[in-house]
């Protein structure tokens, strides 16, 4: 009997697929229209749904199926292998496959079209270089290897878009397509620069910021097999790409490859899926490896591509550590001198801040010594209205010290500080310097991003003042000085990935000012001039610092010695939040799951008016079986009205 029924998911955190006929007058299959988007009834809304099977029977509480509206696309826009990959996000993420496939091609609504994508810009001049040794091997190693993934391990300036460009050749060769992943949406526009005219076809471009119609021409594009290199942030992973043959995940280390709204999902993770479903190779690199891939890389599960050289010269630079607990401003007489030196040289300087500078600890003023929690070893949080030192991992509370353990000063308090109070520092000491700020905030304001760094390359701003964002991947022959502001503002975040992230801060900031000159110079202000991660970030020890690192988390069974399950509840009022975490929280204990923390109120306790408390299923072995169980029991259970909850599998963020 061949199917009658169409069977549709929506963009609603419902599991079931809803049964409709199609349109009068269709004269297409069920089954041909699988991969279609649909316009639907959907109780007294009309929604924009997908066809993902079909069915001969109607469920028995359904006596007869409505027709959709309309079926809106012509030919299907999700293949089979990515309806797959859907399905296993939807379990892995614990999403409705509707939230998986509408993340996969978000907001793709009909809409007149639009002018064309800026790609391309000037042609960069592709002269055709000789591969050093180690490149060679690397791309041999790749291109001859039976392995799945490749970790392309080099420092800044080492060469690692040679070798990504010239595996990316050879799979084309062998008429494969290529997807080559970014971190951010910026790199993207410069990827695509250095790599028009690189290939025959003009690669596709997929991120966020194009409009529902650009990205849906794109996606046409790519399924045609038009355009068999696509380049793109985190959700180009999901190209329909027909023939995937690699995939290249630049910069792994990166956060943002982490989805930060449902599903949440993790791009390297989806990559890995991707490739071993296609038979495709996946290619990781980066200069600063996140303590995970290091650890796949020691077990060989990655494997290991080491590039030690710059074949174009520049020299690692000079990194000096001022102790800022000796000064009485955020800018140092240090610092501040090292930028006269450089302004007066009418050469740059870029000024680092963390991305967040408002979380407030608590700290020794003498010997930076600060509170932790006792269970979990992370910075215990102050909260200055209850005056309590609170612990956002397990919910352990104390009071604040009057007197430091370590060196009985009772010069104690409380510190924190953000981007606006530096740059008015900055403005003070240097009337004269031009300066500019990039960081998240203003990014987002269209053009602002691309024109700020244009005029920094031209050499208008003379400091250029941003969060971790500058350090990705732009390059500035004019910089001669780097300052980190204040190192340690990440190490104070209750986050166990602290000091990774403030390791990983460290040196790709000393590689932006060593690479295109030997005389760069780094200065890093910090309050903890012996923690771990400043001091073999300024040696630039990275073997000494993950080895230590995998230690710690060794001792204190985190990632990557266990994985996480993290769950968050939010609402505006407070007692229905935290009882709804109580009851899941319990019922987790209850069926015995091994080590559940929690509830504890979230590091960000309250966003934007709404109560945030989490729990954490921390998964030391049989990751797989906790996760069945703890699935099973979050389905099963509801949470009432006004109470959200947000699931993390193998979370990035715990604020
Ligand atoms: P990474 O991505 O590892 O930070 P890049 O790929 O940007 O490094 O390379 C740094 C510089 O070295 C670039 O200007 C690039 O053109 C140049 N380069 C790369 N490979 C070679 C080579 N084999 N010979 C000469 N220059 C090279
Ligand atoms: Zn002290
Ligand atoms: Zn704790």
């Amino acid at each position: 009997m061949a199917p009658e029924y169409i069977e549709v998911v929506f963009n609603l955190p419902l599991d079931s697929r809803f049964s409709y006929t199609l349109p009068e007058g269709e004269e297409r299959t069920p089954s041909s229209v699988i991969g279609c988007r649909v316009k639907a009834a959907f109780g007294r809304r009309t929604l924009t749904g997908w066809v993902v099977s079909t069915g001969s029977v109607l469920p028995e509480s359904v006596k007869e199926a409505k027709a959709v509206e309309k079926i809106l696309d012509e030919q299907p826009l999700f293949d089979d292998s990515l309806l797959k990959l859907a399905q296993w996000m939807s379990g892995f993420y614990l999403c409705s496959l509707g939230e998986a496939l509408s993340v996969m091609l978000p907001g793709a609504k009909r809409e007149k079209d639009l002018p064309p994508l800026g790609l391309g810009g000037e042609e960069t001049d592709h002269k055709r270089v000789t591969l050093s040794d180690e490149q060679a091997a690397a791309l041999q190693a790749v291109n001859e290897g039976k392995d799945s993934y490749y970790y392309l391990y080099g420092i800044t300036g080492s060469g690692k878009t040679e070798v990504f460009l010239r595996a990316a050749e050879e799979v084309l060769s062998r008429g494969k397509s290529v997807i080559f992943l970014v971190p951010e949406i910026a790199l993207t526009h410069q990827m695509v620069d250095d790599l028009s005219g690189r290939f025959e076809t003009v690669p596709a471009v997929l991120h966020s910021h194009l409009t529902p119609s650009q990205k849906l021409k794109e996606w046409r594009r790519i399924q045609s097999g038009e355009a068999r290199v696509v380049i793109g942030a985190r959700s180009a992973v999901f190209a329909p790409v027909p023939d995937l043959g690699l995939v290249i995940l630049d910069e792994e280390h990166e956060t943002s490859y982490k989805s930060g709204s449902t599903p949440r999902y993790h791009g390297r993770q989806l990559a890995m899926k991707r490739c071993r479903m296609a038979g495709a190779k996946l290619l990781m690199g980066s200069a600063t490896p996140s303590v995970e891939a290091w650890s796949l890389m020691e077990t060989g599960a990655f494997k290991k591509l080491v590039l030690k050289n710059r074949p174009a010269g520049g020299g690692i630079p000079e990194i000096a550590v001022i102790d800022l607990k000796k000064s009485k401003s955020l800018l140092s007489q240090e610092l501040i001198r090292a930028m006269e030196r450089v302004l007066q040289e009418r050469k740059q300087v870029i000024l680092f801040l963390n991305r967040r500078g408002h979380s407030y600890y608590f700290h020794c003023r003498s010997c930076g010594y600060e509170m932790k929690c006792k269970q979990c070893s992370i910075p215990l949080t102050f909260h200055k209205s209850r005056n309590r030192m609170v612990c956002h991992y397990c919910g352990y509370q104390e009071s604040p010290l009057t007197q430091c353990p370590e060196c009985s000063s009772v010069d104690v308090g409380y510190a924190g500080f953000g981007t606006e109070q530096v740059e008015e520092q900055v403005a003070a000491v240097f009337p004269d310097a031009v300066m500019a700020r990039l960081d998240t905030d203003s990014a987002r304001k269209k053009g602002v991003l691309q024109e700020t760094i244009t005029r920094f390359k031209e050499g208008q701003i003379d400091v250029l003042l941003g969060t971790q964002m500058v350090a990705k991947g732009l390059n500035f022959p004019g910089v001669k000085l780097v300052g980190i502001v204040l190192a340690d503002s990440g190490l104070s975040l209750p986050d166990f990935r602290a000091a990774e992230r403030t390791f990983s801060l460290i040196i790709q900031v000393a590689g932006r000012a060593g690479r295109y000159r030997n005389d760069g110079e780094v200065l890093i202000q910090t309050m903890r001039p012996d923690n771990p991660a400043v001091v073999y970030g300024s040696r630039t020890d990275l073997e000494s610092f993950y080895s230590w690192e995998l230690e710690q988390r060794d001792i204190m069974a985190f990632p990557p010695y266990s994985r996480l399950i993290r769950i968050v509840f939010r609402g505006k009022q407070e007692k229905p939040v935290l009882k709804a975490a109580e009851e899941l929280t319990s019922l987790f204990r209850q069926a015995g799951l091994p080590d559940v923390m929690g509830p504890a109120e979230c590091p960000l306790g309250v966003i934007s008016g709404n109560y945030r408390f989490h729990t954490l299923i921390r998964c030391s072995e049989d990751f797989s079986g906790i996760h069945r169980i703890a699935s099973a029991i979050i389905k099963g259970t509801e949470v009432p009205r006004g109470v959200y909850r947000e699931i993390d599998i193998d979370p990035v963020q715990l604020l």
